[in-house]
């Protein structure tokens, strides 16, 4: 009984009444903008629509606030919201105003009707938002003075844009991860009924769910990119989940190396071979298949039109690189990606962006939508390996792709999301 309580007492989304209630939603419209300030990728704005739409058709009036690029809490015309908000505006079938200074929007929100949506300018035009102090280095003896009275004002920056409505909705899984003023502080100013995820963030957190608590086995995880330091965290938490842990990309080399192979000018993290060999030695212990490249497709420079040949991951002659894996690797990563139950891909196998480097990647993929055509749940995240699904139109074909980048890696490690524990 009691867990039952405590699980019905969290508010969502669709059992909150949004009628004559103003509500100031923290979005990601972070686009991506052209030199002339149109979209070029919209699928942010479009990933809040169900949240957005849902609050007007309560009859309910939006303050919608966001952050564009990083204009470290300076005003910045090129970062500026008012570029995107008759996109928003079409996009929400509504007519939508813009206040220009977020920190005084009293009145344009005061004079919101049911229906109807005010946009906030970039909110990171405030130092207030990030709380970090501007202008001092963190070695300065004033520094930490200067942190605490930024804390401070970032809790009345909060107050202000809470003052403006009923009830918070935060549906920007993109920055979850980071404890801001619209993301996590402003929901001390709500009473717990009044605050919630929106719709994307609710997806996010139960795909992250379906991973780490709900899982079906055989699970694997395939662990990609450049480098080992950025994935060591995700590893370390995932070794003790995981049935089988694909670790490919550049990081393969650094493990060749720490095994006393010859890498020639292949990426390798020097100063992490020990730790290679530190997560050969946990795998084995805790019974987790690990799998690395044993051969690559190697290059004689760093470029898609780079004479190329197949060869060991571990004697790959000087003056060549590897650049992708070879077949007889990617053949046993398809052998443990088919018949898997649970799959998590982040980071591709090899330098994908060159249309000559994608096929270990390609054949990740691939072997993904098969073994979710089995009736596994698969979960791709991370801003490379989801252009890389993208590249080979396979989106629809696994069962979730991620919107989160670091916000994912953070909650796949394990760490508690500032974002969502704010209306919990
Ligand atoms: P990350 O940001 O760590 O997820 O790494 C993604 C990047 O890793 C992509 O830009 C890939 O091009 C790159 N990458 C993957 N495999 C290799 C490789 N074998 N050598 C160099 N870069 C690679």
């Amino acid at each position: 009984m009691h867990t039952h309580f405590i699980k019905h007492n969290i508010m969502t989304l669709d059992s909150y009444n949004f009628k004559g209630k103003k509500a100031i939603v923290r979005v990601d419209f972070n686009v991506p903008l052209d030199e002339n300030g149109k979209i070029t990728d919209d699928t942010r704005i479009r990933g809040a629509l169900p949240t957005l739409k849902k609050i007007l058709a309560d009859g309910g009036s939006l303050i919608i606030m966001s952050h564009m690029g990083k204009p470290k809490g300076k005003v910045n015309p090129k970062m500026s919201l008012s570029q995107i908000k008759d996109d928003v505006a079409k996009a929400l079938g509504v007519d939508v105003a813009f206040a220009e200074d977020c920190a005084a929007a009293d009145e344009a929100a005061a004079a919101l009707k049911p229906g109807q949506a005010l946009l906030l300018e970039n909110l990171r035009f405030y130092p207030e938002e990030e709380g970090k102090p501007v202008g001092i280095d963190k070695a300065d003896p004033a520094y930490d003075a200067a942190k605490k009275e930024m804390k401070e004002r970032q809790k009345e920056f909060a107050k202000k844009l809470a003052s403006y409505a009923d009830v918070y909705v935060n549906d920007a899984f993109g920055t979850a991860h980071r404890k801001h003023a619209s993301t996590a502080v402003i929901a001390d100013y709500f009473q717990p009924d009044d605050k919630m995820l929106g719709y994307l963030m609710e997806k996010e957190v139960k795909a992250v769910d379906n991973i780490l608590s709900n899982i079906n086995r055989p699970f694997t995880a395939i662990m990609g990119g450049s480098k080992v330091s950025t994935k060591i965290g995700i590893i370390e938490n995932l070794m003790d989940k995981v049935d089988n842990l694909i670790l490919c990309g550049g990081m393969t080399y650094t493990f060749a190396k720490a095994m006393g192979g010859k890498i020639g000018n292949s990426l390798c993290e020097e100063d992490k071979l020990d730790l290679a060999l530190e997560i050969m030695k946990k795998a084995k212990e805790k019974g987790v298949n690990l799998i690395l490249g044993t051969d690559c497709i190697a290059a004689d420079s760093f470029s898609n039109d780079a004479k190329t040949m197949v060869c060991s991951a571990m004697d790959i002659p000087d003056g060549w690189e590897g650049l992708d894996a070879g077949p007889e690797t990617r053949k046993a990563f398809v052998a443990a990606i088919e018949p898997s139950k649970t799959i998590l891909w982040n980071g591709p196998a090899g330098v994908f962006e060159f249309d000559n480097f994608t096929g270990g990647s390609r054949a990740i993929a691939d072997a993904i939508v098969v073994a979710t055509k089995n009736g596994a749940f698969s979960l791709i995240g991370g801003g490379d390996s989801v252009a890389c699904i993208n590249k080979f139109g396979l989106a629809d074909e696994v069962s979730y792709v991620s919107t989160g980048g670091g916000a994912l890696l953070e909650a796949i490690e394990g760490k508690v999301l500032p974002g969502v524990a704010a209306v919990k």
